[in-house]
């Protein structure tokens, strides 16, 4: 039986799948079951960072699958202490949570920030302020974070306490803190809101609000983390760093794993019996994710990512002149958006048949998030596509 009939026979009707089957993977190329190639860059969503199916990686979950998978986090393991280890090592943060998926690092930062206030006796400190056109997860708690009408449609009543300010706007974010708020959350670039970069000047200021409110502040780094934007977080472009910080997507390039990093003040919130996952931070994962960021940091792939999204935003920039159906390009590293006067699902869709894989969001904003380790030759050859459909959409 064919494998799209069988999916939809039998899978929840979540997902409107392109008609594409997808069957093995290496490098920045995916083939599916016809034996067709098709250069990636989507990248899973922000997740295959180091490309698909990485030797090394395919070696260390060999490896790891040999050794442990799986105790419980009734005991220790090396490999888990190891990751929070080098984590904390690398980040603003002193302590690591380990979770299964993005969603599950913010809902734990959600509790943390709640419970860091309860356990300093202002338990009428609960509220989180959030962004307009954010996006947190799809779980009750992280959905009603999520600043988008159309992910929290249908599921009302949503958790108490979220309110929803517009990014990159101060003005607004101030009056929306009060005595009741206990964090501010937010993604450093808005990755799903359309790829929005705010001002530096934006997040100093956040974070001089955090500290005169005493609010705790949250960056999710879901997807901006593990490199993408050109550092190891999208932070330190900024110099603004925060208390609670969320990682997922590219941490396990693949396997699933999320990760909440706080600093220990406000880890202390959570004590034995606070929190817990029956499978967050198993050997298997956190081995692989260890091995994710030595390769990143160990083996030039960070280093060149700003060069690398620097050449496929000058062509992109090239495409503009010669097609103004593209309105604006924004982004950071290897986390391109380029805002369209159209829009994007038919470009995306003709794009696909010319054997390369993008992505639209927001309607009109189509998205570019290739693996890292992405040529320039790939770049030149998404380009000369991408001028081909504009061309031929022109006619
Ligand atoms: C993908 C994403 C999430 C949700 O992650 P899941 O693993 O799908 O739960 C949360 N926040 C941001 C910024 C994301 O990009």
């Amino acid at each position: 039986m064919d494998i799209r009939q069988l999916a939809d026979a039998h899978i929840a009707n979540t997902y409107a799948r392109f008609p594409l089957a997808l069957v093995k993977g290496q490098g920045c190329t995916v083939w599916d079951d016809q034996g067709r190639a098709y250069v990636d860059f989507i990248a899973g969503i922000a997740v295959c960072n180091l490309g698909h199916c990485h030797p090394d990686l395919a070696a260390t979950l060999a490896e790891q699958a040999r050794t442990l998978w799986h105790v419980s986090n009734l005991y220790y393991t090396a490999p888990q202490a190891e990751l929070a280890a080098w984590l904390t090592a690398h980040s603003f943060a002193d302590r690591v949570f380990f979770a299964n998926s993005g969603a599950e690092a913010n809902e734990a930062a959600i509790k943390l920030a709640r419970k860091y206030f309860k356990d300093r006796g202002a338990p009428e400190r609960y509220r989180v302020v959030s962004m307009k056109q954010s996006f947190h997860g799809r779980t009750m708690a992280t959905l009603s974070a999520t600043g988008q009408e159309k992910v929290r449609k249908g599921y009302d009543p949503i958790l108490e306490g979220f309110d929803y300010a517009a990014f990159n706007d101060i003005e607004e974010l101030s009056c929306l803190v009060g005595p009741a708020t206990c964090a501010i959350m937010l993604e450093p670039i808005q990755g799903e809101g359309g790829v929005v970069v705010p001002d530096r000047e934006y997040l100093v200021q956040v974070r001089r609000l955090c500290d005169e409110t005493g609010c705790l502040l949250i960056y999710d780094e879901i997807q901006t983390g593990i490199g993408r934007t050109g550092k190891l977080f999208a932070y330190e472009h900024f110099g603004v760093a925060p208390d609670i910080l969320t990682l997922a997507k590219a941490l396990g390039n693949g396997l699933p794993i999320g990760a909440m990093l706080a600093t220990e003040q406000a880890a202390a919130a959570f004590v034995p019996g606070a929190h817990a996952s029956t499978f967050g931070g198993t050997p298997l994962v956190t081995a692989v994710a260890l091995k994710v960021l030595q390769i990143l940091t160990g083996e030039g792939v960070l280093e060149r990512v700003a060069e690398t999204g620097a050449y496929l935003r000058g062509h992109l920039e090239r495409l503009q002149s010669k097609h103004p159906v593209i309105k604006d390009i924004r982004g950071m590293g290897l986390l391109i958006g380029a805002r369209m006067d159209t829009p994007g699902a038919p470009i995306v869709r003709a794009c696909m048949e010319q054997g390369y894989l993008i992505n639209c969001i927001q309607d009109n904003i189509l998205r570019f998030a290739p693996p890292l380790i992405v040529t320039p030759a790939e770049i030149d050859g998404l380009m000369a596509c991408l001028d081909n459909v504009l061309s031929g959409m022109e006619q």
